[in-house]
Parts: structure tokens; C-alpha cells; sequence
């Protein structure tokens, strides 16, 4: 088994999180050091690490990933003025959490997706 994270205790509800949205796949809330106005996690259930450790088997439940988002985006006022959403994969890509999740950010123009150099 992985190892247990912040994320699994929050989609247990044993840590406290602005849930926004749960189903039976993934748990959706509030970053705690939100980056823009909307800035929501949304995380698989099931404690996958990294992208490097999904299955095939997973397919359904990222899939699910992006239907939430679109909700979310909905929900939050920013599906039509735009959004971004981000997964980030070990140290080079920033990753801080080892339990894979998605990044939905938007409510103001975030600007080019990475810094040159
Ligand atoms: P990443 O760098 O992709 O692993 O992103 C991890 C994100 O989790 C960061 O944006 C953190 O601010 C956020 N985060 C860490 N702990 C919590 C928490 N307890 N509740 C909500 N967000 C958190």
C-alpha cells in the first residue's frame, strides 16, 4: 500500500478540507494556499502516488478527474473565461504531495504556462 497522506485523511473527512465535491472516485477541495481565486484539488480516492503508478485499470476514475473539473469550473463562475488544470509529477515537476491529484486554477488571466530559463 502507499504510503498515507494529508489527501487520504481528507477524503476520509479525519482532516478538516472545504470539500466541494465527493462521489464514490474522487474528492474535490479547496487548496489551502490557493494560487488564484478558484484554486480546487481534485484527487483520486484511491491513493496513486504519482502518474508513474497508474494502471490501466484507472482509466475510468481519471477520466472522472476531468468531468469534475468541468463541474467545478461550472460551478465557480470561470468554465467561459478559462481555467487550468495542472498534474504534477515528482521533484522536477514540483510535486509536494504524493497522492496524484489535479489542479483546477482559474478567476484571473494566469498567463504563460511556465518561466523561461
Ligand atoms: P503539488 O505540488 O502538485 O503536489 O500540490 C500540492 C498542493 O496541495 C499544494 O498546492 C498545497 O498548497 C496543497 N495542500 C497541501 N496540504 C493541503 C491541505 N491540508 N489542504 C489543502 N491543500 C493542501
Amino acid at each position: 500500500m502507499p504510503q498515507d497522506t494529508i489527501f487520504s485523511k481528507i477524503i476520509r473527512r479525519e482532516a478538516p478540507a472545504d470539500i466541494v465535491y465527493q462521489d464514490e472516485l474522487v474528492t474535490a477541495f479547496r487548496d489551502i494556499h490557493p494560487q488564484a481565486p478558484t484554486h480546487i484539488l481534485i484527487v483520486p480516492n484511491k491513493p496513486i502516488p504519482t502518474v508513474n503508478e497508474v494502471e490501466p485499470e484507472d482509466e475510468l476514475m481519471l477520466g472522472r478527474l476531468f468531468t469534475v473539473a468541468q463541474r467545478i469550473a461550472r460551478a465557480e463562475g470561470i468554465a467561459d473565461s478559462g481555467y487550468r488544470l495542472l498534474v504534477n509529477c515528482n521533484r522536477d515537476g514540483g510535486q509536494e504531495v504524493y497522492h496524484l491529484h489535479m489542479h483546477i486554477v482559474g478567476g484571473r488571466p494566469l498567463g504563460p504556462m511556465l518561466q523561461r530559463g
